[in-house]
């Protein structure tokens, strides 16, 4: 119940957003972050109509995918993909939002079943805490697994500054849309990139006016560490 609330409140937040901008607000998608929450939380949030969950780190998303199995999320993947985890998980996973390497690449192309929907991860605030590619390595990026098999650049993901100034916020969601138009440009077959990954509980509303598809939302949405929401 508690998360159903959240989200009536935050469904609301991304419609008066989108009104303003003015979008469709059926082009954003809202995934619930389950990391520091229990599988019981996560069944709250499909419960509530939820169908997009996401973990970021291997073990705990083999947990809880096993425990969800019959109720058939689709599943992200948000943290870093260590390469010698990709035979566990590839193919248990709908969307990897975290390709940060060739490396990586290189072994999902040599260990998957299917093509994998990637985002590219985007450091563009180049804080040096952060994993990603910065800015202008993304395009030579693409460029030279232009031929991979499996996998599909769907989009490109960024996690902002952790800031309440709002300037940083829109400079930094502002420069992942440019740069998403600027590899829609290319015309890749391998990187229809429509999709922008951005806003997480911090800064979804003003990631929502600059364009963001796929909100990444934990906290606000169904809780912390198994705190109260
Ligand atoms: C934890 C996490 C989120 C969600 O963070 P909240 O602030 O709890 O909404 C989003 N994206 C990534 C990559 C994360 O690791």
């Amino acid at each position: 119940m508690k998360v159903e609330k959240n989200l009536e409140r935050i469904q609301a937040e991304i419609k008066a957003a989108c009104t303003k901008v003015n979008r469709n607000w059926k082009e954003v998608t809202v995934i619930a972050v389950t990391k520091y929450v229990s599988s019981e939380r996560a069944k709250e949030a499909i419960g509530a109509g939820i169908n997009n969950l996401a973990e970021n780190w291997d073990e705990g998303f083999l947990e809880k995918w096993e425990i969800l199995k019959e109720q058939h999320p689709t599943w992200h993947f948000i943290g870093t993909l260590q390469t010698r985890k990709v035979k566990t998980i590839i193919d248990k996973i709908d969307f990897l939002h975290s390709l940060d390497r060739l490396s990586l690449a290189n072994e999902i192309e040599k260990r998957s079943q299917k093509k994998v929907k990637c985002f590219i991860q985007v450091n563009v605030s180049e804080e040096a805490s952060k994993h990603g590619l910065t800015v202008e390595q993304v395009i030579p990026f693409i460029e030279s697994i232009r031929d991979f098999k499996k996998i599909e650049i769907v989009g490109l993901m960024t996690i902002a500054p952790f800031t309440k100034d709002e300037n940083s916020l829109r400079y930094c969601f502002h420069t992942l849309r440019k740069l998403r138009d600027d590899v829609q440009t290319l015309a890749l077959p391998i990187a229809p990139c429509k999709e922008l990954s951005m806003g997480m509980s911090n800064d979804y509303v003003i990631a929502v006016e600059e364009g963001a598809t796929m909100l990444r939302i934990g906290t606000a949405l169904v809780g912390e560490k198994e705190q109260e929401v």
